[in-house]
C-alpha cells in the first residue's frame, strides 16, 4: 500500500512524525508492505511552491492508495490568487471525499469528563452545505455585495444527502444499528427539509436499523446530557464539523479524533483538529488523533481490497491505543505525562511487542 504522507503546519510535523513511526511498525509486525512518501502542503509548500497545495501533488496522490494529511494553519491563508489554498477542501473537493467519519469514544482508564462510557460516531457530509468554499466548481460561494453586507452561499444536493445517508446505514449495519439524523429543518426548511426526507428514504433500505431525529441545538443538549444513547450521527457539513469536536472533546480530549474523509475511489486520513499553535513545538500534542486516522484508512484499504491483514493491523492500532490510554503513557491533555515523541515510542514498543 503505498500512502503519501504530508505533516502540514503548527503541531502537524510532531504528530504526524508520530503517525509515521506507529505505521511503520504496524508494517513491520502485519506484513503491509507500507510505502510512505513524504510530501508538502501547507506552510512549507507556500514557501518552496509558491502554493499551499499544488495540481502535480493531486495528480500523484490520485496515484497512490491514501492519503495522510497533517493539520494546516487554515485560518492564516487569506488569498487564493497568492497561492494560499485549503488544502484540506483541496482534496476533499477534488478526490469528492463526500463522507467524513468522526469516531468519537471513552477508554478505560482514562480521567473522565463525563461519568458514562459512550462509543458514537459522527458521519459528517464533506462536499457542500455551509461551508461556501466548496459549493462551487471555481471560485468560492461568499459575495461581497457592500463593504457591509456579505452573502455566504448554503448548498445542498439529492445526491449528496443520498450518498453521506448511505454511509451512516452502512456503518451503522455493522455497529449497534441506530442511526440519528440531526438537522435545522425547523429553519432551513428546503435544505434540511430535503435531507431529512432523504435520510428516512434511504432508511427504508435498512429495515433493522432505529431511526430517529434531532434539532441540532437541542442535539449539543442531548449529547452531553447522555452521549451513550447515540451511535450514528448523521448530519450536514457544518453541523457534523461542530457537533464532531465536542463529542471528541467529551471523550477526553480532541487530541483524540482521527477521522476518515471517504469517497468511492480514495481516502485521506486526517486528525479532526487544527495545527494547534498554541502548543506547537513543545513536544507535547497528542498524537492519538493522527495514528487513529492512519488506522481508519487502513482499514478502509483492507476492505476495498479485501485484505484482512490491514483490518487485523487497523484494530492491533486501536487496542494499542486503548492500552496507553489505560496505562497512562499519553500526553497531558489525556492525563498523562509523555511527550508525543515518547507517545510514539511506547506505542511502536506495545505493537511490536503485544501482537504474533
Ligand atoms: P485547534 O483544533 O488547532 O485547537 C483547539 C484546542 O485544542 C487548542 O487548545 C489546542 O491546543 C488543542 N488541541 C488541538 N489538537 C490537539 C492535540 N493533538 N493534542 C492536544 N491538544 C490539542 O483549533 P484552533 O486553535 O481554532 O485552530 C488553529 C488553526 O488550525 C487555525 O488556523 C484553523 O483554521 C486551523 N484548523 C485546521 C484544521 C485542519 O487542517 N483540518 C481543522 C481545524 C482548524
Amino acid at each position: 500500500m503505498k500512502i503519501i504522507v504530508i505533516p502540514g503546519d503548527g503541531i502537524g510535523p510532531e504528530t504526524m512524525s508520530a503517525c509515521y513511526e506507529v505505521m511503520m511498525a504496524a508494517s513491520q509486525r502485519f506484513g503491509l508492505g507500507l510505502e510512505l512518501e513524504h510530501e508538502i502542503a501547507g506552510l512549507e509548500s507556500l514557501n518552496k511552491r509558491g502554493a499551499t497545495v499544488t495540481q502535480e501533488l493531486l495528480e500523484k496522490v490520485k496515484t497512490r492508495d491514501g492519503l495522510m494529511l497533517g493539520p494546516m494553519s487554515t485560518y492564516n491563508y487569506q488569498d487564493e490568487s497568492k497561492g494560499e489554498i485549503n488544502p484540506s477542501l483541496f482534496f476533499r473537493k477534488k478526490l469528492d471525499l463526500f463522507a467524513n467519519i468522526r469516531p468519537s469514544k471513552t477508554y478505560p482508564g482514562m480521567a473522565k469528563r463525563l461519568p458514562q462510557d459512550f462509543d458514537l460516531v459522527v458521519v459528517r457530509e464533506n462536499t457542500e452545505g455551509f461551508y461556501a468554499d466548496r459549493n462551487v466548481e471555481s471560485g468560492g460561494s461568499e459575495m461581497l455585495i457592500t463593504s457591509d453586507v456579505v452573502i455566504s452561499l448554503r448548498r445542498i444536493t439529492r445526491l449528496c444527502c443520498e450518498r453521506i445517508a448511505k454511509s451512516a446505514f452502512e456503518l451503522a449495519q455493522h455497529r449497534k444499528k441506530h442511526v440519528t439524523i440531526v438537522h435545522k429543518a425547523n429553519v432551513l426548511k428546503m435544505g434540511d427539509g430535503m435531507f431529512i426526507d432523504v435520510c428516512h428514504a434511504i432508511a427504508k433500505d435498512y429495515p433493522d436499523v432505529v431511526v430517529d431525529d434531532f434539532i441540532v441545538d437541542a442535539m449539543m443538549a442531548h449529547v452531553v446530557r447522555s452521549p451513550e444513547r447515540f451511535d450514528v450521527i448523521v448530519t450536514t457539513n457544518m453541523f457534523g464539523d461542530i457537533l464532531s469536536d465536542l463529542t471528541a472533546e467529551l471523550s477526553g480530549s480532541l487530541g483524540l479524533a482521527g477521522t476518515l474523509n471517504a469517497g468511492k475511489l480514495y481516502a485521506m486520513g486526517q486528525a479532526a483538529h487544527g495545527s494547534a499553535p498554541d502548543i506547537a513545538g513543545q513536544n507535547i500534542a497528542n498524537p492519538l488523533s493522527q495514528i487513529l486516522s492512519g488506522a481508519m484508512l487502513l482499514t478502509w484499504h483492507g476492505q476495498k481490497t479485501k485484505q484482512t491483514k490491514f483490518l487485523t493491523a487497523a484494530q492491533a492500532i486501536e487496542d494499542s491505543a486503548a492500552y496507553l490510554m489505560l496505562t497512562k503513557q499519553v500526553t497531558p491533555d489525556v492525563g498523562g505525562n509523555l511527550k508525543t515523541d515518547s507517545t510514539a515510542r511506547a506505542f511502536v514498543n506495545h505493537l511490536l511487542t503485544s501482537y504474533h
